[in-house]
């Protein structure tokens, strides 16, 4: 076994913590990889507290993980020594049901494995994510980082990227489309990056004033402040699609509204409460869909990193060392982020050495 270092969460109301713990060997298949670098995505704050009622202790969150290689299995041939690459939210997945013929791993028939609090295939236990020093992955889980690219910031991508990236593909999104982004934070302003470098015009809507500047400098048309009445006329029945990444519960007839004739708004925010439902009448009076989506499949992942590669684009974020990472979800809780926190993993020798 090789001996593992970061931070795990060992309640849901326990504040993360530096533990120790240990993960499997390289199997021939597999690549090991010391992380320099992991994004903060609100799923790791939902699982650490059990917000989903799945989580089982102690959890070490952290699906959005770039570093490099240090150890290759004799069967892998994609990757060597000092590769820099990039690990998201998935570690494997059966390989052999239709979702996973087509790509799609995400929604494998059989449960794909989690990069955290999801069950470890070879030790029996569970897996550990990023907020760690090094991790061991199946080499058809990894990803290539286009060297480009920060890899402080390119991290984001690995989760908030794909799971943007992904339904802005499904539902065709380009030139000449009208698209609203709902909430500005790690997922948001990646979805106003995406969908304005493939072309579309993007709404921001957010309930934060302050953010106005700040959206329209990463790529939005305009910005919509949803708490006020009357901005929220100016777009009503106007809008090809609508990506809502909002983390918490809240009224989803005021953006379905904003929809014209046949538009769709794609749910990707997966907050602890239910949204209210809808009124059916918004729905059915103008064909209007509403749909999820789940992060995105392995290939298309290495797609949307080489479209960042293409068009230069990474995140916003804030470096913080893994000491912060209880006050840095307490920020995120406060849409006090701009707009991703990353994990400078350096900062763990700080801890190993004590
Ligand atoms: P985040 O950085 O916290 O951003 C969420 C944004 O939602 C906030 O910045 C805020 O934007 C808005 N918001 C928060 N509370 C709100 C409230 N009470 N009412 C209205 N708006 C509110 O979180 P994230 O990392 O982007 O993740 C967003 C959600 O997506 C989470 O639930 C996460 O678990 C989920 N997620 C889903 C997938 C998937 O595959 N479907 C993948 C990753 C994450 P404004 O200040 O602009 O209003
Ligand atoms: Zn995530």
């Amino acid at each position: 076994m090789i001996k593992s270092f970061g931070y795990a969460a060992l309640a849901a109301d326990a504040p993360l913590a530096p533990h120790r713990f240990e993960r499997r060997e390289p199997q021939p298949q597999d690549v090991q990889i010391e992380i320099m670098y992991c994004g903060v995505c609100h799923s790791d704050l939902h699982t650490a507290r059990n917000e989903w009622g799945n989580t089982v202790y102690p959890v070490i969150p952290g699906h959005e993980i770039v570093g490099r290689v240090t150890a290759i299995g004799d069967q892998v041939s994609k990757f060597k020594v000092g590769d820099l690459v990039g690990v998201g939210c998935m570690v494997d997945s059966c390989q052999h049901c239709d979702a996973c013929h087509e790509g799609l791993e995400q929604y494998c028939e059989n449960g794909f494995v989690g990069t955290y609090n999801g069950e470890e295939g070879h030790t029996g236990g569970m897996t550990y994510g990023g907020y760690s020093n090094n991790i061991v992955v199946k080499e058809s889980f990894v990803l290539r980082i286009p060297e480009n690219l920060d890899p402080a910031a390119a991290s984001p991508l690995l989760c908030a990227g794909i799971t943007t990236y992904s339904p802005l593909r499904h539902w065709k999104v380009g030139k000449g489309m009208k698209v609203g982004v709902v909430g500005l934070g790690g997922l948001g302003h990646m979805a106003i990056k995406l969908a304005s470098a493939m072309g579309a015009e993007v709404i921001l809507y957010t309930t934060s004033p302050n953010k106005r500047e700040d959206a329209l400098r990463l790529g939005a048309k305009d910005v919509v402040v949803s708490k006020d009445r009357d901005e929220m006329k100016k777009y009503r029945n106007s809008l090809d699609f609508i990506l809502n990444t909002v983390a918490a519960p809240h009224n989803l007839d005021l953006f379905l509204n904003q929809l014209k004739r046949e538009g769709t708004m794609t749910l990707v925010g997966a907050p602890a409460e239910q949204h209210p439902s809808p009124e059916v009448f918004n729905l059915i009076l103008k064909r209007r869909s509403l749909a999820g989506s789940l992060i995105g499949g392995i290939a298309e992942t290495q797609e949307m990193l080489d479209f960042c590669g293409e068009h230069n684009i990474v995140s916003d974020i804030e470096l913080i060392p893994i000491q912060k990472i209880n006050e840095a979800y307490e920020r995120m809780l406060k849409s006090d982020v701009k707009y991703r926190f990353v994990i400078d993993m350096k900062s763990l020798e700080q801890d190993s050495a004590a």
